[in-house]
């Protein structure tokens, strides 16, 4: 039994020193490699769902230009760890009633076409994709999970009461992501990089990262009930602390509602799926 306790503690010690932790000391007990695979599953169900109907790329392919652009400009960013190690797909899901996004691990992204038709122009949406690129990137959904469920998995894979559990886990997580609710930490997190993001971004796009705290400000007029918010709640204080990291950051301040923003976003708007 002694023994068997020592090997216990050694085993997880040495779980613990080999799961990584990343600059900001998110422990996370799962491979960068299994947030990919969640990912995968999580979109192999989705593509099963009614409830996700995901637009194909044939019948708006201009939208899925604009979309793709968009994201190329934020990935050239030296603060994105994953980013070779991700696919960074993206895809347009056929609501315009629902204004949210939302990012699988692995960082697949699903924007709704409600969100695309309710925002004013591309330095808003730049931010909404940037701030749920930050969310694959800092691995907070598997974060979430080591916190709910490491310490079982380590006890369970170690005495092979349930060799199915990790099996079980990536199910249940793959039904509940598009809800997922993260932590206040996890979303304060997410908007500092995605001002980081923008901000290295701006160079060529003039994606001014003050488009981030625009778009706080716009769901911020709106009712509660936007779902967005549900997933996304808090947006007050957050406006102020995304403006103190690009301030100290120095980003350029032009007008997000200059031109270029906004008959380029029109652009992308029109070519949806009118619904
Ligand atoms: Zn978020």
């Amino acid at each position: 039994m002694k023994n068997r306790i020592l090997f216990l503690s050694l085993f997880i010690v040495t779980m613990v020193l080999f799961s990584s932790c990343d600059e900001e000391g998110n422990l996370n007990f799962f491979t960068v490699e299994q947030d990919v695979e969640f990912g995968e599953e999580f979109h192999a169900q989705l593509l099963q769902d009614q409830t996700y109907p995901i637009i194909p790329e044939a019948s708006a392919p201009e939208a899925y230009t604009h979309l793709r652009r968009i994201r190329d400009a934020l990935l050239q960013s030296e603060n994105i760890r994953y980013k070779t190690e991700f696919s960074w797909d993206v895809y347009l899901i056929d609501d315009p009633e629902t204004l949210n996004a939302f990012c699988v691990p692995g960082g697949k992204m699903y924007f709704y076409t409600g969100i695309i038709k309710y925002l004013e122009n591309e330095a808003q949406f730049a931010g909404v994709m940037a701030h749920e690129m930050a969310h694959a990137d800092k691995r907070h959904a598997t974060n979430t999970m080591t916190k709910t469920y490491g310490f079982s998995i380590l006890l369970d894979a170690l005495l092979g009461d349930d060799p199915a559990l990790l099996a079980d886990i990536a199910a249940d997580l793959a039904l509940g992501l598009g809800e997922l609710k993260f932590s206040r930490d996890h979303e304060y997190e997410a908007d500092e990089f995605a001002v980081k993001y923008t901000n290295d971004a701006s160079g060529e796009n003039d994606y001014y990262p003050k488009g981030i705290a625009d778009f706080f400000i716009k769901m911020g007029t709106q009712t509660t009930s936007l779902e967005f918010l549900s997933t996304h709640p808090d947006p007050g204080n957050r406006i102020d602390a995304i403006n103190t990291v690009w301030t100290e950051l120095g980003s350029p301040t032009g007008s997000t509602t200059d031109a270029i923003y906004v008959s380029r976003y029109n652009e992308f708007k029109s070519s949806l799926p009118s619904k």
